[in-house]
């Protein structure tokens, strides 16, 4: 064997998460006592619900530690499908729990995919897609709009369609909805025409719905249709990260989906994790059994605009509208050309971004992390003094570029 060929060479196709290098990076500075403003990583933060901590300690205390149902505790898939207004047209055969929203996909592209078969994503892809597809010996292929800048990434059932007319393998197109990391969100109709081409071309639409409780200005999450015409092709993926105060280390997601291949899911589970823990399960269980609390949506509103305000008239960035998520999108092409104090110039989205840390100590999530150089994602999923010294500390950084 040569040194080469001591690891896949699948592995020298996408490099670790670089949202967890920035992590590691923000860390280093805080050990030497400078500021940091982390709007790098997505997470929810705040206290965990006490009646969630409480399901925890009953847990270890009633010893549920023991092997549970590879395919996730029977009462928690029919938890999921109330949580999701899906219990009349699904049941929980249609239902796998998993170690986190990630094992969801990545249990999917194992169980759908032939080497070489394409998955299409939307066009700026959330950071561990290519990652998994490529894991499961996929292609992926990123969707690009020809509307340009004026819909925001997003792209239309036409840009969907010409792809499919050069992609004869592609087993699925995957939407995130709505988008991390633009912050953008597709609307019933766009939702409802990507489905249905789908359906026409007998792909599998793949909606990660992870953020959707998280909808400001009084909007909603657009559900897509399910009918007896949408069922074999939809899946839909969602977990526990997001929608809940400090809960992404729970690890637990979900698919629901047709039951064969929400069966083939399970099996495949069943050799390589035997399911998520069950402790953790009790504690999702307990959460979706209790009435949503909206408090930290609307908390992260007054983020978002708290942060939108104290960000106006940055300069060299423009700054999207950010409906729903909690990220908001900057434009950072303006900076291009220009020169920091010490003489570097910025040619990159990582280059604004490791500027923005070295000189103010704002952690952001650079363009390349998601295939679209050009822009930054901030996450307000924190405190508003660290929104306020932030903004202030970027403000500074970006009116010395020259
Ligand atoms: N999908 C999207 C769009 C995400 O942002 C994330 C996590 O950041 C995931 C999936 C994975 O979620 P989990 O942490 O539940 O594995």
């Amino acid at each position: 064997m040569q040194d080469s060929e001591r690891l896949s060479a699948k592995l020298s196709k996408f490099k670790p998460s670089l949202t967890l290098l920035l992590k590691r990076l923000a860390e280093m500075r805080r050990a030497s006592g400078l500021p940091v403003y982390d709007f790098g990583l997505g997470e929810t933060r705040g206290s965990l619900d006490p009646h969630v901590r409480e399901a925890g300690r009953r847990a270890f205390d009633e010893e549920h530690t023991m092997y549970g149902d590879p395919a996730g505790l029977p009462e928690l898939r029919s938890a999921a499908l109330r949580w999701l207004g899906l219990e009349r047209e699904y049941g929980p055969e249609n239902v796998v729990v998993t170690a986190g929203a990630k094992q969801a996909l990545f249990n999917l592209f194992l169980a759908v995919l032939n080497p070489s078969d394409a998955v299409l994503l939307d066009s700026a892809p959330w950071v561990s897609y290519q990652p998994l597809i490529i894991s499961a010996y996929g292609f992926p292929v990123m969707v690009l709009p020809l509307a340009g800048d004026r819909r925001r990434l997003k792209i239309t059932a036409e840009d969907l369609r010409r792809n499919l007319r050069v992609r004869p393998h592609a087993k699925m197109f995957l939407l995130n909805n709505p988008v991390n990391p633009t912050g953008q969100a597709y609307s019933a109709e766009e939702v409802e025409e990507l489905l249905r081409v789908c359906v026409e071309h007998r792909i599998y639409f793949v909606l990660d719905r992870l953020y959707w409780r998280i909808y400001f200005d009084g909007a909603r999450f657009p559900e897509p249709r399910v009918d007896a015409e949408t069922k074999p092709w939809l899946v839909q993926i969602d977990g526990m990260s997001k929608n809940f105060r400090r809960t992404g280390g729970l690890r637990i997601g979900w698919s629901v989906g047709p039951a064969d291949l929400s069966q083939a899911m399970a099996n495949l589970q069943s050799h390589y994790t035997a399911g998520p823990a069950v402790p953790t399960q009790r504690v999702a269980l307990d959460a979706l059994l209790r009435p949503y609390d909206g408090s930290m949506v609307r908390e992260l509103e007054g983020h978002r605009d708290l942060l939108h305000r104290r960000a106006e008239g940055l300069p060299r960035v423009a700054i999207w509208e950010t409906p729903a998520t909690f990220y908001s999108f900057w434009d950072v092409r303006a900076c291009f050309g220009c020169r920091t104090p010490a003489g570097r110039a910025l040619e990159t989205s990582d280059d604004v971004a490791a500027y923005l840390l070295e000189e103010a100590g704002v952690v952001t999530a650079p363009g390349s992390a998601f295939m679209q150089d050009g822009f930054l994602r901030l996450s307000f999923s924190t405190t508003a003094d660290q929104i306020e010294g932030g903004m202030a500390a970027a403000r500074r950084a970006l009116e010395a570029l020259r």
